[in-house]
Formats: C-alpha cells, sequence, structure tokens
C-alpha cells in the first residue's frame, strides 16, 4: 500500500485543510503525524496556558481522525529526525504539510525539503493558513509594503480563494507506536487553577465562527470593537493560531453574509480589514525578519530604554495603580487573550510610561497569550512602541486615563477584572487619583503619567537619528 504522512503543526482540523486534503487526493494511505517539541522553556515563545490550549487541541483532533477510522501518530522530539523515522517505519513516500511563515517554522521546512531531496521522498508544502502569501501583495513596483494602508487596498482587491470541503475518511490507521496526547507534565508545566480558557478543538472553534457570522457580531462590529467590556470582536485569533478554523471559510461566510445583507458590508469590510493586518505583519517579518530583534524604523533604534525600577512586576502582575492597564494584565492572565484596544493600551503603557523596550513586553505577551502570533504580536508592540512599520508616530502616546473616558467610560471592563474597584464610581476611574487610594489594597499609581510622556518625548528626540 502507498503511504504518506501528512504532518499536523498548526493546523488542527478537517474541514478545508489544504494540505490534508491535498494527500488525501494523492491517493495513496494518508498518515496522519503531530511532533510535539522539546521545548521545556528553553526559549520564551510560549507560555503554560498556549501549551494547555495546544494539547486540548490534539486531544480533539485525535478524537476527530479516530471518527474517520484514521489515528493521530504522535511523536516527541525534534521534527526532522522523528519525521525521517517515521518515513522509514511506514516506508512512506513521502510528507504533506502547510507551509508556516514564521522564521522558525519556515528553517523547519527548509532542513525537510533539504532530507526529502536527499533520502528522495516527495515533500509538498501547501499555503493554507493565510489568505496571501507575503510576495503575493507587492507594490506595483514590486517591492514589499512597509505601510499597512495600501497594503491593505491590495490584499482586499486580489482574488480570494474559496474553501473546499472537510475530509471524510482516513484509514487504515498506520500500526506504528505513537505516544499518547501530550500534557503539560511533557514539559514541566502547569496552569493556574482559575485559568479560563476556550473550549479547544475545530467543532468548538466552529461554532464560535458560525456564531460571529451569524449573530449580530460581523454587523455590530464596526461600531463596538473598542469597547472591551462587550463581546464586540469575534474573539477567533486563537482559532486562527492554530487552524482549528479556515481562513477561506471565515472569509467566504463574511463575504456571503454582507453579499445577502447590505447594510452590514461596510462593517464586514472592517473586519476584513483586520484579517489583512494579521497578514500584512507576517509579510513584514519574511522580508525583515530583523525585526525580532530590532526596532523596525532605524530612526530610532538609539533611543534610550532604561526601564522604571518595579515597573515590569507591577505591570506584568496587573498592579500599576491604572485601572484599565491592570484590568488588560488581569484578563490576560486570567484567559490567555486580551482585547485588542486594551493591548495597545497596555504597551503603550511599558513602554512609554514605564520606558521597558519593547521586546520585554513581546516576550511576556508570547508567554501569556494563546493566539500568540510572532508577526503580529512583534507588530503590535513595535506599533505601540512608535518604532514599527507604520507605527503609531512616537509623539502620539495615548493617556490611559483619557482612554478609560473613551472606552470605558462607565468601568465595566475595570470592575469585571480588577473587583477591589467594584464600588469606586466610575467617574474616579477615568482620573488620577487625588492623594486617595480608590479602594483599600489597590496601589497608588505607580507613575504620574504626563511626567513620564514628556520623560519618552525627550528621550525619542534624543536618541533619534543618533
Ligand atoms: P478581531 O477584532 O475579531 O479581528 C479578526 C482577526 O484579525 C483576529 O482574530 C486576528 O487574527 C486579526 N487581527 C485583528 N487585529 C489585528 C492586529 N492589530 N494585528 C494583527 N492581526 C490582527 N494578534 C494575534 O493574533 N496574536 C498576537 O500575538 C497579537 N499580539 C498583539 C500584541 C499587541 C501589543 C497588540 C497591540 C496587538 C496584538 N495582536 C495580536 C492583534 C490583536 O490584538 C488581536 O489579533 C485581537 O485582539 C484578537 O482578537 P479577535 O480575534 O477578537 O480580533
Amino acid at each position: 500500500m502507498r503511504t504518506v504522512i501528512f504532518w499536523f503543526r498548526r493546523d488542527f482540523r478537517l474541514t478545508d485543510n489544504v494540505g490534508l486534503l491535498k494527500a488525501v487526493a494523492s491517493g495513496a494511505r494518508v498518515v496522519p503525524v503531530y511532533v510535539a517539541s522539546e521545548w521545556k522553556g528553553r526559549h520564551g515563545w510560549t507560555g503554560p496556558k498556549r501549551q494547555a490550549f495546544l494539547c486540548a487541541c490534539l486531544e480533539s483532533l485525535s478524537k476527530n481522525l479516530e471518527g474517520i477510522g484514521s489515528r493521530l501518530i504522535i511523536r516527541r522530539g525534534d521534527a526532522i529526525t522523528e519525521l525521517e523515522r517515521l518515513v522509514d517505519e511506514l516506508k512512506a513516500e513521502g510528507i504533506y504539510f502547510n507551509r508556516d511563515p514564521d522564521p522558525f517554522g519556515k528553517a523547519t521546512e527548509q532542513r525537510l525539503t533539504q532530507l526529502g531531496e536527499r533520502r528522495g521522498w516527495i515533500c509538498c508544502g501547501h499555503k493554507d493558513l493565510v489568505m496571501h502569501e507575503a510576495a503575493e501583495v507587492m507594490t506595483d513596483t514590486g517591492n514589499p509594503y512597509r505601510v499597512y494602508t495600501p497594503y491593505s487596498k491590495k490584499w482586499l482587491l486580489l482574488d480570494k480563494a474559496k474553501p473546499a470541503g472537510a475530509v471524510k475518511t482516513l484509514g487504515p490507521a498506520a500500526e506504528v507506536p505513537s505516544l499518547g496526547i501530550p500534557t503539560l507534565d511533557w514539559w514541566g508545566l502547569t496552569t493556574q487553577a482559575d485559568a479560563q480558557l476556550p473550549a479547544a478543538g475545530e467543532r468548538a472553534a466552529r461554532e464560535r465562527m458560525k456564531a460571529f457570522i451569524t449573530g449580530d457580531g460581523l454587523g455590530g462590529y464596526a461600531a463596538r470593537r473598542d469597547i472591551p467590556s462587550v463581546v464586540g470582536t469575534s474573539t477567533l485569533s486563537p482559532d486562527l493560531r492554530f487552524g482549528l478554523i479556515s481562513i477561506r471559510e471565515l472569509h467566504a461566510l463574511a463575504t456571503d453574509r454582507a453579499a445577502a445583507e447590505p447594510s452590514i458590508a461596510a462593517s464586514a469590510v472592517t473586519y476584513m480589514k483586520e484579517l489583512a493586518w494579521r497578514e500584512f505583519y507576517m509579510a513584514l517579518l519574511h522580508y525583515y525578519p530583523e525585526v525580532l530583534s530590532q526596532d523596525f524604523s532605524q530612526e530610532y533604534r538609539n533611543v534610550a530604554w532604561p526601564g522604571k525600577e518595579g515597573g515590569y512586576e507591577a505591570w506584568s502582575k496587573g498592579h500599576t495603580g491604572f485601572p484599565i492597564v491592570d484590568a488588560g494584565m488581569r484578563q490576560l492572565m486570567k484567559t490567555g487573550w486580551m482585547h485588542n484596544r486594551v493591548r495597545m493600551i497596555v504597551a503603550m503603557f511599558l513602554t512609554k510610561d514605564l520606558h521597558y523596550h519593547w521586546t520585554v513586553g513581546e516576550q511576556f505577551f508570547h508567554q501569556q497569550l494563546i493566539d500568540a502570533e510572532i508577526g503580529s504580536n512583534n507588530g503590535g508592540w513595535q506599533w505601540s512602541a512608535g518604532t514599527g512599520a507604520d507605527a503609531a508616530p512616537y509623539f502620539r502616546i495615548q493617556n490611559p486615563w483619557s482612554q478609560t473616558k473613551r472606552f470605558d467610560p462607565d468601568g465595566r471592563y475595570i470592575k469585571h477584572w480588577v473587583p477591589e474597584l467594584q464600588h469606586v464610581p466610575a467617574e474616579r476611574l477615568c482620573d488620577p487619583p487625588k492623594g486617595l487610594r480608590l479602594a483599600p489594597g489597590y496601589p497608588m499609581p505607580v507613575v504620574d503619567h504626563s511626567t513620564e510622556r514628556d520623560a519618552t518625548m525627550a528621550r525619542f528626540k534624543l536618541g533619534k537619528g543618533r
């Protein structure tokens, strides 16, 4: 029997999974495989909540595969070593997979392709997790975009691939040894007992996607997406991160709904533009991988970021005395997700009020977010710090108090995540406390916003172009 391997990476679904469908179309028996890394905290690119979500996704995927007559083979270690071993055990013709745009994913693919060439295997990588890969969205002169708005205009105009169906059968199961579903013990991790993670797996993600598109989520998106106290955004970022839903299906559902209901078309376009941000940042990372260690903007590479003593500890624990910042950080710690508006506020606060280089916050987010995406996280942090491509200009520093007045005027978001402030009148959450604590046990602000704002402006002016 001819056999090929399908290597699951960050695409844990059976519906509209391009690489998996191609493997099935090859006519060979398809053996689904996942190789868990030996991460063990040696790098800071993930953390317990994300690994817990990953394990739950794998459990669900494994059941779904059993449901169609197959069996997920799980191995642990270096992906290339394990895949080579499996090709030999199964006498497989080759490996199908979906391409991963981040630098680590690409490096692994390169090693695999080289090995495949040496060993004479078929090695098939497919575009799956984006609508448009980096090289598809270029300026008219053939260069990568450095600015989002023209990028998004081009992105919106390009033809969009339509989703294909789901794989319905995939047997027979392979008789090779497999480890059980990974657990946090594999990496010596534990999550806090009160963690509130979303339901994992393809079915739960599809339900979230359908609820957003068919309910009032898509139509209300433009009006509500900046209000953190309501569910005004899709909350699908972890599902896109782990490939529990297909970008093509999400796009097609949104397009069809907007076509059927023209009154929501503008809101649907606002939503599509957010999907374009995700691919803009992936493209930046592709063409400028140095952004992982340096400011995108050369002009600001000599700005000093001394970091206020004790500031990082207060920020990361949600004890800064700035209610909106603390609410965001506590939401993150508990759920592994934070509303976009609040991500911007807390990121600007760490960089502009507490004077830490954005890499400090980027790393922390990577360890806490279940949707942590290398391109988007880097892009979001550099945008907030004022050092990124198409970033907020350095002198436009958001004031956390006026942001609260604008986006959480009744304090509902703050009171939900910072219960000690529950009985504080909402207007007191929108201004620095005048000498009096907002509530017993709640800290006074760790800094004065306008003093720190001036200090940041001065540092940027001094460091600029040095
Ligand atoms: P929606 O508002 O429903 O948007 C739809 C989808 O578009 C999202 O699921 C996401 O895939 C994409 N998207 C939306 N906004 C952005 C954006 N600004 N940049 C890139 N993609 C976007 N997003 C991540 O997916 N992973 C990250 O690690 C990440 N880190 C961030 C760090 C900072 C400092 C900032 C300011 C933003 C970051 N974002 C990140 C972007 C954004 O905050 C999240 O994508 C969004 O909050 C996810 O919620 P949602 O699915 O409800 O988004």
